[in-house]
């Protein structure tokens, strides 16, 4: 077994027997994400939902359903990319995961990112955006305002590592303007991907300054 095998094992395992945050008491499977473990692209979520609590898989329902398609409307395969959330349990009743379950559960998300080592990490909604912008010292602004921009950090000694936060696919399911945005957020993320897959992203990276002063691009 590869190394990256035997650690993603490893992380499996110890999410499969995990109680470190109550969430352990309402799920049926847990959901540590999937991907190829070299991805250059890795998506990061909010929490399991229904579907994803039978099936152990991330992103199989509806906005799993409508994340596949605008990957695949791009000509990116899903089965290139590694997808996770923030929390490996399904909340009760797809209430939103707390602060301290996302702190809990932080763990095994930085585990996983320092495992894929992607060079494009895509954060989808608030709570993902919030925790991994945090990671860096970057003030959470909320979403909407933060979403559309890129910036180039090193993120737990990885570096120069894309950051893009973008909504989450379960908000554009039933709010035509939100999926317009995310359409538009999902060909920024498409020419990042080629240009990463080219080892040249082609355009001016913003630097963290850019970033914090609200630079646009
Ligand atoms: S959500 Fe994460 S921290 Fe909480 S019990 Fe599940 S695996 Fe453990």
């Amino acid at each position: 077994m590869h190394d990256k095998d035997f650690i993603w094992s490893d992380i499996v395992s110890k999410v499969s027997r995990c109680s470190k945050c109550q969430l352990h008491k309402y799920r049926n499977k847990p959901v540590p994400g999937e991907g190829p473990l070299s991805s250059k692209l890795l998506f990061i979520g909010e929490a399991p939902g229904q579907k994803e609590d039978e099936e152990g898989r991330p992103f199989v329902g509806s906005a799993g359903k409508l994340l596949t398609e605008m990957l695949e409307g791009r000509g990116i395969a899903r089965s290139d990319v590694f997808i996770t959330n923030v929390v490996r349990c399904r909340p009760p009743n797809n209430r939103e995961p707390s602060d301290d379950e996302i702190t809990a559960c932080g763990e095994y998300t930085t585990s996983i990112i320092k495992l894929v080592n992607p060079k494009l990490l895509v954060t989808l909604g608030n709570h993902a955006g919030r925790f991994i912008f945090g990671l860096v010292g970057i003030k959470w602004a909320g979403v909407s305002r933060m979403r559309g921009r890129w910036v180039k950090v090193d993120l737990l000694g990885l570096k120069d590592v894309y950051l893009f936060p973008t909504f989450h696919p379960a908000t554009a399911l039933y709010n035509p303007n939100v999926k317009s945005i995310l359409d538009l957020d999902f060909d920024i993320i498409k020419d990042l991907y080629v240009g990463l897959s080219k080892e040249s992203v082609g355009r001016r990276s913003p630097s963290l300054l850019d970033f914090i002063q609200g630079g646009t691009h």
